[in-house]
């Protein structure tokens, strides 16, 4: 059975050459992206992936910068500047391996126009996909009337958005051990973030974009009943979205990467199988060893519901 993972990060090779050679690239060095230091597959170069992906039967990586390289707390033109880098790096990996690997840009969200062009340029001249983006942007959620050129360009290319946290979560201030801001903060980002989209009217005034929750959406499923309530019964909840939180549920997609069966299961039945991608974390210690078999081998989620999370819904999404 066929597979496309939306969910699988990639490192530079100029970054890691740089880093490497004890040098920085685009004024970053190793001392920001300590994950490289312990974990072989983040400095593997594209052959070693690939091997690796044949090992346990990837076929597509949908590629992503890692989100260290975010750099949202930069001046905006420099890391406008790496960006572009990053994204041709991609492009050019997905145009040396076309049947492996498609890909996915990263933006200077700090800069919402230089976030909305390199978008435009990437979709329309480097045939990416759509955008990795964090849950905020130092701070700023997504409700924020600024990001709206960006959405707006998101929506005219049919480009998809993978949210996805970037080092300190919501739970870092509070509880910044045990690496929880990962365990926990990262699916509680997530859930800010379906939040922001949905009570800050974004999904009403953009309909048609595509956005992909990773991790499962967070704890967006298991807290909806609570935001249909606020919704009911608080009239600033209702001040920029017409509709109820859960009648927006449809509006996004989630990966599949819940590390629970009932949890998966439980996804697909308040979403839609339709709305479910599959999603690895590839090359982290946090995804699972073995993505493919695991899911194949879950006894409660049937035939057709494994092929189109699997494959057919990203065939779909994404044209491939
Ligand atoms: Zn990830």
């Amino acid at each position: 059975m066929r597979n496309i993972d939306i969910h699988a990060h990639i490192s530079p090779e100029p970054f890691i050459a740089a880093m490497k050679a004890g040098e920085n690239w685009h004024g970053i060095t190793e001392d920001i992206l300590p994950m490289h230091l312990h974990n072989p597959r983040t400095v593997w170069t594209p052959e070693e992936r690939l091997a690796d992906m044949n090992s346990w039967g990837a076929d597509i990586h949908v590629l992503s910068t890692n989100a260290p390289f975010y750099q949202y707390n930069r001046e905006a033109s420099k890391t406008a500047a790496m960006h572009r880098d990053c994204n041709d790096y991609i492009a050019g990996l997905v145009k040396q391996y076309p049947t492996r690997f498609s890909g996915l840009a990263t933006l200077p969200m700090q800069d919402p126009e230089a976030a909305a062009a390199e978008l435009e340029r990437s979709v329309k001249e480097l045939g990416l996909k759509g955008a990795m983006v964090g849950d905020h942007v130092n701070g700023k959620t997504y409700d924020n009337p600024e990001f709206r050129p960006v959405w707006k360009v998101a929506e005219e290319l049919g480009a998809v958005f993978l949210i996805h946290q970037g080092g300190d979560t919501i739970v870092s201030p509070r509880l910044d051990d045990y690496h929880l801001s990962n365990a926990i903060g990262n699916l509680a980002d997530r859930t800010v973030t379906f939040a922001s989209f949905v009570f800050g009217g974004v999904m009403d005034e953009f309909p048609n974009l595509r956005v992909c929750l990773s991790h499962g959406g967070g704890y967006v499923c298991n807290g909806i009943g609570r935001m249909d309530r606020v919704w009911e019964v608080r009239t600033e909840a209702r001040a920029n979205n017409t509709r109820k939180p859960s009648e927006y549920l449809r509006n996004f997609y989630y990966d599949n990467l819940t590390h629970s069966e009932p949890a998966l299961r439980y996804l697909i039945d308040t979403v839609g199988v339709d709305k479910v991608l599959f999603g690895t974390d590839w090359p982290f210690d946090m995804c699972t060893d073995w993505p493919i078999s695991d899911l194949l081998n879950m006894e409660s989620i049937t035939l057709e519901e494994k092929e189109a999370i699997l494959y057919k819904n990203l065939e779909e999404l994404l044209g491939l």
